[in-house]
This record gives C-alpha cells, structure tokens and sequence, in this order.
C-alpha cells in the first residue's frame, strides 16, 4: 500500500501560547507525488514543518495527523523517523571530528537498535556499498563522505549532506522546509536533483518554499498556498507560475474579501 500522511484540521500555536498559527489546516501527500507549500512569509509553513516532526516548542490544539493511519502526534519524533517521516534541517549543526559517512551510519544503527535491541547494526561493507551507490544515484562525489560533517561546509555541501541524508534514510514522506534566506542555485539544484530522483515509487514530498524558483527545478504535482495558517488555494503547477506572476498579494485580497463575506 502506499504510504500515505494525511493531515486533518490541524491547529496549533507555540507552546504556552493560545494564538493559532495553523489554524484548520487539511493536506494529504502520498508515496509517488511531489507537493509544493507556498505561502508569504509568516503564513505559517516552518510551523506546520515543525508541527510535523514534533518539536515541542510547538502545541497541537486540535486535528490529527495520520500516517498509514498510525497518529503521528502521538509518536516521539525518533519514532515519526522510523515510521518514515523525513524533515530536513533547516539550520544543520556541525560535529567536529564526525565524518559524514559516521554520522550517517550512526544513524541508520541507532533506526536498527530501536527496532531490534539485539541488532549489531549495518556492517561495513555493506554500508560501503550503500553509500557508493546512493552518492552515484544523487551524483555526489565519493570523497564526500570522508569530510567532516558541516565543518566549513558551503550551502551547497549542507544541502548534499542532507539529501544524502535523505537517500540512506529512505523515508516515505520527506518533508523540506527551504529557508528564505536566499539559497543558492547550486544548492537548490541539488536539492531538486535529489527530491526528483528519490521521489518515485517509493517516497513521497512535501517541498516548502516561498519562492517559485526552486520549482523550476522540481516539478511537483499539487501547488498549495499556506495564507494566515490555512490553505487558501490549491492546484497544479500552473499555480506556481502564477504565484511567480502575480505575488502573493491577489491571495491576500482574495481571501480578505472572504474573510469578510463571512462577518
Ligand atoms: P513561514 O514559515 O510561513 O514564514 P512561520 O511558521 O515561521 O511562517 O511563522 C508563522 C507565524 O508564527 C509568524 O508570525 C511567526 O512569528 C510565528 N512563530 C512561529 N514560530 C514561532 C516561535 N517559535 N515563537 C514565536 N512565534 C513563532
Ligand atoms: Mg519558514
């Protein structure tokens, strides 16, 4: 069955704080297709990111989300990992002395511990042999993963650390929240490059971004617009370029003047 994350008339506020920030928000992303979340700054899409992977500076306070069913708010965020939810890092830290191929077979061991006690872990040669065909896969340079992780890193490299990240973690959903802070081509190229070779039968996304650029790079299938923590307008990739067009301001004054039809 494919994957499917489904999220249903999610609200919710920072912790200790009543305001919404989401406030009724319905998206469900399956296996195979690619989402886009758009939305002006402040509209709320790194909380809902946020919200997604659990960080508890962040309160739900009403709607579920569901993965295959299972309720995902109920689940710590390493077992939302191991149920197969992704979230990029937005601001990745550096580990001084840490390789990237360390970490990452870090992080596969610690999935298999949690799920059996009793695992070992992946061999070696095993996870040698993973690595080599996933850097192929994502055109990363096979030296990468002997550097150490994030130490002097470009944006560029962050961003290959992630996807590779991404791509051995083999998530279902992958969720990526681009920060606005303007990145690079190059960057986002890799991003995109990775999202369209891991998407496919076997994961599904939901690529956050406040700009129409990055999808010039990933085609999604559905384009929603985040307004005010709900999604205002939803469509095919046709609504990026729109977007792109238009700015944000039509939304705006579109879904004031429902706003007000309602009063
Ligand atoms: P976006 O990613 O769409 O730019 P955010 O989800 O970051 O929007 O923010 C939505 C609103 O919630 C903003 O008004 C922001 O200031 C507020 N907000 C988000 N996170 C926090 C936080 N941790 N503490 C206080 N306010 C927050
Ligand atoms: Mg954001």
């Amino acid at each position: 069955m494919a994957a499917t994350l489904e999220i249903r008339n999610l609200h919710a506020s920072v912790d200790g704080d009543e305001s919404l920030i989401l406030r009724g928000v319905d998206l469900t992303v399956k296996e195979g297709e690619i989402h886009a979340l758009m939305g002006p700054n402040g509209s709320g899409k790194s909380t809902l990111a946020n919200v997604l992977m659990g960080n508890p500076a962040y309160e739900v306070q009403a709607g579920a989300v569901l993965l295959d069913d299972a309720d995902v708010l109920e689940m710590e965020p390493d077992e939302r990992s191991r149920a197969g939810l992704f979230l990029a890092f937005q601001y990745p830290v550096a580990i001084p002395g840490v390789t990237v191929a360390n970490f990452l077979r870090h992080a596969i061991n610690a999935r298999m511990k949690a799920e059996d006690p009793e695992s070992k872990g992946i061999s070696i040669p095993k996870f040698a042999r993973m690595m080599r065909q996933k850097m192929t896969q994502l055109h990363i340079d096979h030296n990468f993963a002997g550097r150490y992780l994030n130490e002097g890193f470009s944006g560029g490299e962050k961003k290959r650390a992630e996807v590779l990240q991404m791509a051995v973690l083999e998530p279902r959903i992958a969720v990526l929240d681009e920060t606005d802070s303007g990145l690079d081509i190059d960057a986002l190229r890799i991003v995109a490059d990775g999202v369209n070779s891991l998407t496919g039968p076997s994961m599904g996304a939901l690529v956050i971004t406040h700009y129409q650029r990055m999808l010039n790079y990933i085609k999604p299938d559905f384009v929603h617009v985040m307004y005010d923590g709900r999604l205002v307008e939803s469509g095919g990739p046709e609504l990026a370029h729109e977007l792109e067009e238009k700015g944000y301001e039509w939304i705006r004054e579109k879904h004031e003047a429902m706003t007000q039809a309602l009063v």
